[in-house]
């Protein structure tokens, strides 16, 4: 073929050009990064093929990509010394739709011209993006290991044909010329270039090259202009970090990198890169924070990892990747399978995905089991020592979270646990420590919930325990009530709120106190039934209780019934809480409770026990006034 033929463009691509030039483009610049990918692409055939053939390489073996601008002809050259197009490739590739992605697209396409702009966007178009800012291009490109004379011009305006020529070109690879239309005229421009590279495609590994720019006075100092020089510089990174080996990396380059992404003037506790293969193939390189961002909160904005395919960045924030309570975490994912115009939707649909958001989950996970390691490693400095204690602090509750969210990983989240305890005045208690010191005969972790440390750590309910000299963990976070519905077990021993149900101290308790309990049971039936019938609107039952010391009464939760620190939560969040009455436990060993039976003011004497024992454990009396003119009553 020397002559000029004209061909028709694949019914589809007609259609998605139609589409491309007739709807407005909400994010025209994409095209760049579509065409610079392709480049990308180019090179990297390139390469490979070179492998077993390095005569492809010609006299040129530095891959490189060059942008290049005309103001007068008002054309941008997109070039690359790739691995170019043979006639038949242009007239297949560029006339053809053989992506199923793109396919996809156009099947769904409706012909309603909104909702298609909107698909549009979701989609991208590849190659015929070019069309958006262009209104006609021409691709001039031979293929690596063709001759200098079949070489292959390509010609479109973007409408139902294409026309192709033999040309010669004695340079491998391919230029693609847009002729811009009116409203593209910011792309005739150093800066604009410039921006829109280092946004997508700073990190492509190949070198971006452009004139550079001088600064010419204009004739008897009237003024001057940016003036294009013959020499080229290279305008974007040109290399992405997490695309080298690990072992070419400094931990300065590391940390350098973190800065750059997000945005934090700490260096970072840890980080991991990796590179996974298999079915699914990408690039991880998690960064975990010494600090908290000030939306740590906000679940819906707070995910801190930017996906890239090939090296091309496509979205900030890609909350897929990663579950929502390991949105602390901060880096990249870089996808080998992943189209480039890939969208949130269809992230979340994606096989891929799913793959890489579970291998990402294990390796942040394993990456915080190695900062825990830290805390008791003989040896380890002080400063790695704290690191774990350091980002607890800071993340530790959205960590939990995660007890809720992730059933496969709660066992290992268990053990990421740090709490305050009975034992000692610091959030430092594991679930591991904690059962590796139980007392001889306990059969179930403990813990009480409470609104700050020192209610929790005053409660009478742990009268019994401390007793006992049994520690109970100290619940405070307010993640920790809705956590730990999920937590029922650890490492095969169950855990137990001490405000919930009947204490059963099981072995704890020998038979003295058994016994002693029941028959305190029996001689109290007949106060028992009366104090039921007296607080029948507020308890649910009253019984003789074996938690407590020193206090006469305190209020637990039936069994199966809400904790009633999440019920006071729930209700102060304005949430509709089941009513649930707690059960009144009294201590028949008290002076109070040993007088009440006897008592004139036997009703008075009941609400106040109740109160009072609501009081203790950080609610408020139903009626406070009448609570205090009852207590006022019997003082006077
Ligand atoms: P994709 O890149 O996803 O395959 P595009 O629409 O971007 O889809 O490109 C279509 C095809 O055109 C590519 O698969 C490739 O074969 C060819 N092509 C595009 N640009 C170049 C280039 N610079 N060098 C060589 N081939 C190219
Ligand atoms: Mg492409």
């Amino acid at each position: 073929m020397t002559q000029k033929q004209t061909l028709s463009f694949q019914a589809e691509v007609a259609q998605l050009l139609h589409l491309v030039t007739h709807s407005l483009y909400s994010n025209k610049e994409i095209f760049l990064r579509e065409l610079i990918s392709n480049a990308s692409d180019a090179c990297d055939k390139l390469r490979f093929e070179a492998l077993d053939n390095p005569a492809l390489y010609e006299d040129a073996p530095n891959l490189e990509v060059r942008l290049a601008f005309d103001k007068q002809a008002r054309t941008l050259t997109i070039s690359d010394n790739g691995v170019g197009l043979s006639q038949q490739e242009a007239i297949d590739n560029l006339g053809t739709i053989a992506k199923s992605g793109t396919r996809e697209f156009v099947n769904r396409l409706s012909g309603d011209q909104k909702a298609d702009a909107q698909l549009i966007g979701q989609f991208g178009v590849g190659f015929y993006s070019g069309f958006i800012v262009a209104d006609r291009i021409t691709v001039e490109s031979r293929r690596a290991g063709l001759k200098a004379d079949e070489g292959v011009r390509w010609t479109s305006v973007g409408a139902g044909d294409f026309e192709v020529e033999t040309m010669a070109r004695p340079q491998r690879g391919t230029s693609v010329t847009l002729h811009l239309r009116e409203d593209a005229s910011d792309c005739l421009g150093s800066w604009k270039l410039k921006s829109i590279v280092n946004k997508y495609s700073d990190h492509i590994s190949l070198p971006i090259l452009m004139r550079k720019e001088e600064w010419k006075e204009g004739e008897d100092n009237k003024g001057g202009e940016m003036v294009l020089t013959d020499e080229w510089e290279t305008v974007n990174q040109a290399s992405a970090l997490w695309s080298r080996p690990k072992k070419d990396i400094t931990p300065e380059q590391y940390q350098e990198f973190y800065k750059q992404i997000s945005h934090d003037s700490q260096p970072p506790l840890a980080w991991a890169h990796n590179r996974v293969e298999g079915s699914t193939e990408y690039t991880q390189l998690l960064y975990i924070p010494a600090s908290a961002p000030f939306d740590l909160w906000n679940r819906e904005k707070a995910a801190g990892v930017k996906l890239y395919v090939k090296r091309v960045f496509i979205m900030d924030e890609a909350e897929a990747l990663l579950p929502a309570y390991l949105r602390f975490v901060r880096g990249v994912i870089d996808s080998a399978d992943l189209p480039l115009n890939v969208s949130r939707e269809l992230l979340q649909e994606s096989r891929d995905v799913k793959a890489i958001r579970e291998g990402s989950t294990k390796r942040v996970l394993s990456m915080l089991e190695d900062l825990a390691k830290l805390e008791k490693e003989e040896g380890a400095s002080d400063e790695d020592k704290g690191k774990y204690a350091k980002f607890y602090a800071e993340f530790g509750a959205v960590l939990k979270e995660g007890l809720g969210e992730d059933f496969a990983s709660r066992e290992r989240l268990a053990r990421l646990l740090r709490l305050a305890s009975t034992s000692t005045d610091t959030v430092t208690v594991g679930l591991a420590d904690y059962k590796a010191r139980m007392k001889e005969g306990q059969e179930a972790i403990y813990y009480i919930t409470a609104e700050t440390q020192a209610a929790a750590r005053n409660s009478p309910q742990l009268e019994v325990f401390r007793k006992k000299g049994i520690e109970v963990l100290l619940m405070t976070d307010r993640v920790d009530e809705w956590a730990l519905n999920y937590l029922h077990e650890f490492d095969g021993v169950p855990l137990q709120s001490v405000a919930k149900g009947a204490v059963d101290l099981g072995k704890l308790q020998d038979e003295t106190e058994k016994k002693a309990a029941e028959e305190a049971a029996e001689a109290f039936k007949p106060m028992l039934a009366r104090l039921k019938e007296a607080l029948k609107d507020k308890a649910a039952d009253v019984r003789v209780t074996t938690r407590l010391v020193d206090s006469p009464a305190c209020l637990v939760a039936a069994d199966d019934g809400m904790s009633m620190q999440l019920a006071r939560m729930l209700k102060q969040a304005g949430q509709k809480v089941p009513e649930t009455k707690p059960v009144l436990e009294i201590n028949t060993d008290h002076a109070l409770v040993k007088k009440l039976e006897a008592s004139a003011h036997f009703d008075d004497l009941a609400q106040i026990l109740f109160d009072q024992a609501l009081l203790a454990e950080g609610g408020l009396p139903e009626d406070p006034a009448a609570y205090v003119r009852r207590v006022n009553s019997l003082l006077a």
